[in-house]
C-alpha cells in the first residue's frame, strides 16, 4: 500500500522535530511493507519570507490532494508583528477550513515513566491516567456572530455560542467510535445549567447513545470537569465538548502530564483524511540546536497511521518504542529531572536514533 502524506516542517524547531517522524515512519513502512511518499510543502513563516502568503495556493492544494498532513509548528517572533491574515498561523487555520477537519483529539496520557514530572500530588500521579480529548474544532463561540454596539451604558461587546444538531452530531460520532475502541466510557462536558447551545449539545448526545450500546455515557458540567481533571484525571477515558470548552480543558489536561513535548494531535473531518502536528509550538529559544524533543511529532504520525490509514499495529509499535526508550531512563532536555539518578539527557537526533532502534529489533 502507497501513502502519500503531504509535510509541512513550518519554522524554529519544526523541520528538526519533521525529520525524526519522517526517518520513523520509514523504518516502520519498511517493516510492514507500506510505503509513505513524503511531499514537502511550504507554510507558515518561512512560506511568508520566500512567497509573501502563509499558505500558498500549491500548498493547500497538495494538502487536499494527500492521504493525511503531517505539521511540525509555524510562527516565530520575527512575524509576531503582521496582522492576522498574514500571520503564520493563519495557514493551520485555513488548512482545518480548507479540509473540513471539525475534530481534534488531543490524547493526554501520563506514562509511567514521567510520573515525577506531574504537578499534580503523588498519589494522583502514581494513578496515572489516560485521557482522549475529542474538541468540537470549526463551530460554537469562536466562529458565531459576534460584533460590538452601543447600549445604555456605553459600549458593548457580544460573542455568540451557536451549534447546530448536525454539528454535534457528527463530533458525537467521532467520540462514541473512539469510546467504542477504547473502555467505551464517553463523558459529555457541557454547561446545560445555564445554556441553551449545551442542552441542545446534551440532548443530541443522548440521542446518539441509543446507537452505541456498547459506550456508556454520562454528562459532566465544564465547572466540574475543570477541578476533577486535577482532582482525580483516571476517571476520564474519552472527553467530548465544544470547541471553547475544548481548548481550555485541553490545554489543562497536557499541563498534568507535565511534558508539553511529548504530547501528539490529530484533527479530523468526515473522510479518513486528517491533520497530525505536535501540540506544542515551534519553540523558537531552542531551534536549531538539536534540542527538541521529537517525541510528540513521532507519537503525532503515530496517531496518523492508526486513525488515518487504519495501521493499528505499525502505530502500536512506535509507541511501544517510545514508552521502551523512556523506561531505560532516556530523556530530552525537557523532560529530564535535574538529580534523577539513571537518567540519560539526549539531543534530538539521539532520541530518534534511540527509538529507531527499538523499532528495528
Ligand atoms: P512553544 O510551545 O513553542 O514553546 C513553549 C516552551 O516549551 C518553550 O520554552 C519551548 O522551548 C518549549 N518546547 C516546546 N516544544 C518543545 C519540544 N518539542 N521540545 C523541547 N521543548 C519544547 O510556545 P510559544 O513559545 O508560546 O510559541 C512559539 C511560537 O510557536 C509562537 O510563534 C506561537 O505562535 C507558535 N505556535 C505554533 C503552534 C502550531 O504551529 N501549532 C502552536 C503553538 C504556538
Amino acid at each position: 500500500m502507497d501513502y502519500n502524506i503531504a509535510v509541512i516542517e513550518g519554522d524554529g524547531i519544526g523541520p528538526e522535530i519533521i525529520d525524526s517522524a519522517l526517518q520513523i515512519l520509514t523504518a516502520v513502512g519498511e517493516k510492514f511493507n507500506v510505503s509513505f511518499a513524503f511531499n514537502k510543502l511550504s507554510a507558515g513563516g518561512n512560506a511568508i519570507d520566500s512567497l509573501g502568503t502563509p499558505l500558498p495556493d500549491s500548498t493547500l492544494m497538495a494538502c487536499l490532494n494527500s492521504d493525511s498532513v503531517l505539521l511540525g509548528a509555524v510562527g516565530g517572533p520575527k512575524w509576531d508583528g503582521l496582522p492576522g491574515d498574514m500571520r503564520p498561523e493563519k495557514a493551520l487555520l485555513s488548512i482545518r477550513k480548507e479540509l473540513g477537519l471539525y475534530a481534534n483529539l488531543r490524547p493526554a496520557r501520563l506514562l509511567p515513566e514521567l510520573k515525577d514530572a506531574c504537578p499534580l500530588r503523588k498519589e494522583i500521579a502514581d494513578e496515572g491516567f489516560d485521557i482522549m480529548i475529542v474538541r468540537e474544532l470549526t463551530g460554537g463561540m469562536y466562529f458565531g456572530e459576534r460584533g460590538r454596539r452601543e447600549g445604555p451604558d456605553g459600549q458593548e461587546a457580544f460573542d455568540t455560542e451557536c451549534y447546530s444538531e448536525a454539528e454535534i452530531e457528527r463530533i458525537g460520532i467521532i467520540a462514541f467510535e473512539l469510546a467504542e475502541k477504547r473502555t467505551g466510557r464517553l463523558i459529555s462536558i457541557d454547561k446545560a445549567n445555564v445554556l441553551e447551545s449545551s442542552r441542545l449539545w446534551r440532548e443530541v448526545m443522548h440521542r446518539l447513545a441509543l446507537r452505541y450500546p456498547h459506550v456508556e455515557i454520562s454528562d459532566m458540567l465544564v465547572d466540574n470537569a475543570a477541578m476533577q481533571l486535577i482532582r482525580n484525571p483516571n476517571q476520564f477515558d474519552v472527553i467530548v465538548t465544544s470547541n471553547m470548552f475544548g481548548d481550555i480543558l485541553s490545554d489543562e489536561a497536557s499541563q498534568i502530564t507535565g511534558s508539553i513535548g511529548l504530547l501528539p494531535s490529530a484533527s479530523l473531518g468526515a473522510t479518513k483524511r486528517g491533520m497530525y502536528e505536535p501540540i506544542h509550538g515551534s519553540a523558537p529559544d531552542i531551534a536549531g540546536r538539536d534540542m527538541a524533543n521529537p517525541i510528540a511529532t513521532i507519537l503525532s504520525a503515530a496517531m496518523m497511521l492508526r486513525l488515518s490509514f487504519e495501521l493499528e499495529e505499525a502505530a502500536s509499535l512506535i509507541e511501544t518504542a517510545v514508552s521502551r526508550v523512556l523506561a531505560k531512563g532516556l530523556r530530552t532536555a525537557d523532560i529530564a529531572e535535574p538529580g534523577t539518578p539513571d537518567t540519560e539527557v539526549l539531543s534530538c537526533s539521539q532520541m530518534t536514533m534511540a527509538v529507531l532502534k527499538e523499532i528495528e529489533v
